[in-house]
């Protein structure tokens, strides 16, 4: 089965993927994921920090399996109930005033910067700069690319979206001499989960939201990965004391469905016109039942708390196990990085993998863990004890 798949994918799969972790997964539940052969994993990796509520959680199934029964797609031609109530939803539970619903993260930040240089757009304004950061992740399409502060991503597209600037995360001096009056918005990742795993300061994310008061210009924040709970709060916003002007979400918003969000503050949002910006699927009565259905498991199995306080634990024991093997643990609530002192994440990962543990490597030396929000103590001290016994065994 497993070699049979292997073997579809390379003739008629494109080869963006490279060689996959060799694994097939027929079933999930909670944190395991029982693969082609019967075995069974721990994931801690979450398909990439989206199952934040594990695999197929009993109520977002039955609500999935209800509204598949009733509906699935009318196109936003028509009034949706789902993509209202899931709207108001998120205004009620943050700081903004409207939302539009895209399907992935990529396309979340296309709308968020499109409505951005509209905002100016409509004042006669040609401010259309954006301001993001060396090493941060925004998408894959040409636009979230170039937005993206690593050259690989982009180098074979050009010529690419013009008007996108890049500086260095927590140089605030550097971002000062990039600011012009053409400057429309910087954009961050308040922690860049792509790179490894890494929160900008405190102080460089108060100083962003002082220059864009100060210099009128639109403060974006990809809450794409860091939203939903991961962080330990709702959107990882709150975590530094700011309100961003429009912040974007996806991954774990659906609780495996894909849907992707902006959200923004009334002034901005209301500078796109009818016409102005559009989709065919974002926003449809599944992919907001699956919205709905994830807000309202996180809430009544107090999730975000969960990630706040599992997180912390998981960090401290991280750093009491295995600390000699690690130069930095980093991250916030359940995004947690550990920079390893040799370059054999990879490596290590493989090892994890084999004794049924499931993270991610970031480059040569990150692990990066980002597990559904509904683990325990018990998970996270198996997963340790797991990883310290491989360090040891490995130096
Ligand atoms: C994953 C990710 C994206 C892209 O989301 P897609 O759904 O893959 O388009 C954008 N920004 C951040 C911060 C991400 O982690």
């Amino acid at each position: 089965m497993l070699e049979k798949i292997i073997q579809l994918d390379k003739s008629f799969y494109m080869n963006t993927f490279g060689d996959r972790t060799p694994l097939v997964f027929e079933k999930g539940s909670g944190i395991e994921l029982t693969d082609s052969k019967g075995d069974v994993y721990k994931d801690f990796f979450a398909g990439i920090a989206v199952n934040a509520l594990g695999h197929s959680h009993p109520k977002l199934v039955s609500a999935l399996r209800n509204q598949i029964e009733n509906l699935i797609h009318t196109s936003s031609v028509y009034y949706i109930k789902n993509q209202a109530l899931l709207a108001e939803k998120l205004c009620m539970k943050t700081c903004f005033d409207k939302v539009f619903f895209a399907n992935t993260g990529a396309e979340a930040n296309e709308g968020a910067i499109k409505l951005a240089r509209k905002y100016f757009y409509n004042q006669g304004k040609d401010k259309y700069e954006i301001i993001t950061l060396n090493k941060s992740f925004h998408g894959r399409t040409i636009t979230t690319a170039t937005a993206t502060g690593q050259e690989k991503y982009k180098t074979p597209y050009a010529p690419l979206t013009p008007g996108f600037i890049h500086v260095d995360a927590n140089d605030i001096e550097g971002l000062k001499k990039s600011l012009s009056k053409n400057t429309c918005a910087i954009m961050v990742e308040l922690i860049q989960g792509e790179s490894g795993v890494r929160p900008l300061d405190e102080s460089f994310v108060k100083e962003i939201r002082k220059i864009c008061d100060d210099e009128d210009i639109i403060f974006i924040v990809d809450e794409v990965q860091t939203g939903i709970g991961r962080c330990g709060k709702l959107f990882a916003y709150e975590l530094y004391g700011v309100e961003p002007d429009i912040i974007t979400c996806a991954k774990a918003l659906g609780g495996g469905v894909p849907i992707g969000a902006v959200l923004a503050k009334d002034f901005v949002a209301d500078s796109f016109k009818p016409g102005d910006h559009g989709t065919t699927f974002g926003g449809n009565p599944l992919s907001c039942r699956a919205g709905l259905a994830t807000l309202e498991i996180i809430d009544e199995e107090k999730l975000i708390e969960n990630a706040s306080e599992m997180g912390d634990y998981f960090m401290n024991k991280l750093s009491e196990s295995i600390g000699e093997y690690a130069s930095e643990v980093r991250g916030k609530g359940l995004m947690i990085g550990i920079e390893l002192k040799k370059n054999n994440a990879k490596e290590i990962c493989k090892e994890l993998m084999n004794k049924k543990y499931l993270v991610g490597a970031v480059g040569d030396s990150v692990l990066r863990i980002v597990p559904p929000l509904i683990i325990t103590k018990e998970d996270i001290d198996g997963i340790v004890n797991t990883l310290k016994n491989i360090l040891k065994g490995d130096n």
